[in-house]
């Protein structure tokens, strides 16, 4: 089955807000295992309306439209689509009954302009919609379906899972599309398209295509996915390449599909029952952060300080070189932070954020620098970007540096 996917709204055209719905609904779509090829946007003109779903029904067997179903003027999908059916719009008394509901429940006296909602094309079935006036409405064209759903995100979302993405499934076999997400941190995304190349090549003819996706601070994907008739099929056609992919990415595969940098690291420190302070300058408190974004972190995170100025880290934290750009201050930093707040590990960072160089050190110079009670070790790193991205890349490149550092060695 296809399905495919049409966003009205002149809103979405000039950049006022996010197709979110889109998004959404290829998600819902893929974790059905239902095929979609195409998602458009139009603008609230009939015509263009007309013409992009006349153009989506030749190559798809459903459709499923979002926006235009409100009360105003611009809100046209429900008549373009009647004409689509070719099919008159009658009066539906039920979906009015609803209607008058909700005005009831505000508290508040309908307007007549609302009474175009309760319109619904001739052999047009009814989603109820509890949570707002649109209803949504399954359109029937020959044998395909036009599904019609309000633009509201929170009202869009029940019709598309409780009630679209089966009446889709009813209709056809759906195939099975399996997904598995590997995660890396510390080799480039050409360098992996290079090293993965044969897996890549191997994917145009085979079941178990392999593709990048670069995802900033959070690393680089390498996303395996196979299609077959069930999702265990799917996966244990995905698993024997999956093995392999590992084998040649080594340690840079820092995590699978869900897992974040963090997590991992929190994880670690967990099976190793080790707690964790942070001593962040250039990250302003990022670390910290993503840290604590995890549930369940204060298990073993316990702090952190922001040593911004050269003060700070003499003052607070006790570091004594002078040059703030340099393994021994990120040393010096870990091993002050880990001694006052009390933790087994301190993780530190320093350098250059940028935009422009200090004292001969270029934008992008990092130090990062580990802790614990037997050992003390700092690395200098060069990392591009401006200065957000070398503020993200630092937060990323100290908990990869920590995550190799604690399953290289067990602590105890
Ligand atoms: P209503 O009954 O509220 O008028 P509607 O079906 O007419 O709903 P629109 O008027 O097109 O929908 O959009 C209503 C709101 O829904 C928009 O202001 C916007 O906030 C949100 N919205 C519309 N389309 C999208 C989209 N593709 N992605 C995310 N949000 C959207």
């Amino acid at each position: 089955v296809i399905c495919n996917v049409l966003c009205v709204g002149t809103e979405l055209l000039l950049g006022q807000i996010d197709d979110t719905n889109s998004t959404y609904i290829g998600q819902q779509l893929v974790d059905a295992g239902i095929t979609s090829y195409e998602h458009r946007r139009v603008g609230d003109n009939p015509e263009r309306i007309e013409k992009a779903l006349r153009d989506l029904l030749e190559v798809s067997d459903a459709i499923i439209v979002t926006g235009g179903l409100g009360p105003t003027h611009d809100d046209i999908t429900r008549e373009v689509t009647a004409t689509v059916m070719g099919a008159e719009l009658e009066h539906d008394s039920a979906v009015l009954e609803n209607m008058k509901a909700i005005f009831a429940r505000r508290n508040r006296e309908m307007p007549q302009t609302n009474l175009r909602q309760a319109m619904v094309p001739k052999g047009a079935t009814v989603i109820h919609n509890h949570l707002g006036t649109a209803p949504g409405l399954m359109c029937p064209v020959g044998d395909k379906t036009i599904y019609l759903v309000p633009g509201v995100p929170h009202e869009m979302y029940p019709m598309v899972t409780d009630t679209i993405i089966p009446d889709i499934l009813s209709r056809g076999k759906a195939t099975a599309i399996v997904t598995r997400t590997i995660k890396t941190w510390g080799i480039s995304e050409s360098s992996l398209a290079e090293q993965l190349d044969a897996f890549v090549q191997a994917g145009e003819t085979s079941d178990v295509k392999v593709g990048f996706l670069a995802r900033g601070m959070n690393g680089i994907y390498v996303k395996l996915s196979a299609s077959a008739d069930t999702k265990e099929q799917a996966r244990a056609i995905i698993a024997p390449v999956e093995h392999e992919v590992l084998a040649v990415l080594g340690e840079a595969a820092y995590g699978f599909d869900d897992d974040t940098m963090e997590s991992i690291v929190i994880d670690l420190l967990k099976k190793q029952g080790k707690t964790i302070a942070i001593a962040e300058s250039l990250t302003g408190g990022m670390l910290s952060s993503r840290l604590v974004d995890v549930p369940g972190s204060s298990d073993v995170h316990m702090g952190g300080v922001v040593s911004y100025t050269k003060a700070v880290k003499h003052d607070v934290l006790g570091v004594q070189v002078r040059d703030v750009y340099s393994n021994e201050c990120a040393e010096q930093m870990a091993q002050g932070v880990a001694k006052h707040l009390g933790s087994d590990i301190g993780l530190s960072t320093t350098g250059v954020a940028g935009p422009d160089e200090d004292n001969g050190h270029p934008p992008g110079e990092v130090f990062i620098g580990i802790s614990t009670a037997t050992d003390t070790i700092a690395q200098r790193f060069l990392l591009g970007g401006d200065r957000k991205r070398v503020r993200e890349y630092t937060t990323i490149t100290a908990f990869d540096f920590l995550r190799r550092y604690l399953s290289s060695f067990n602590l105890d």
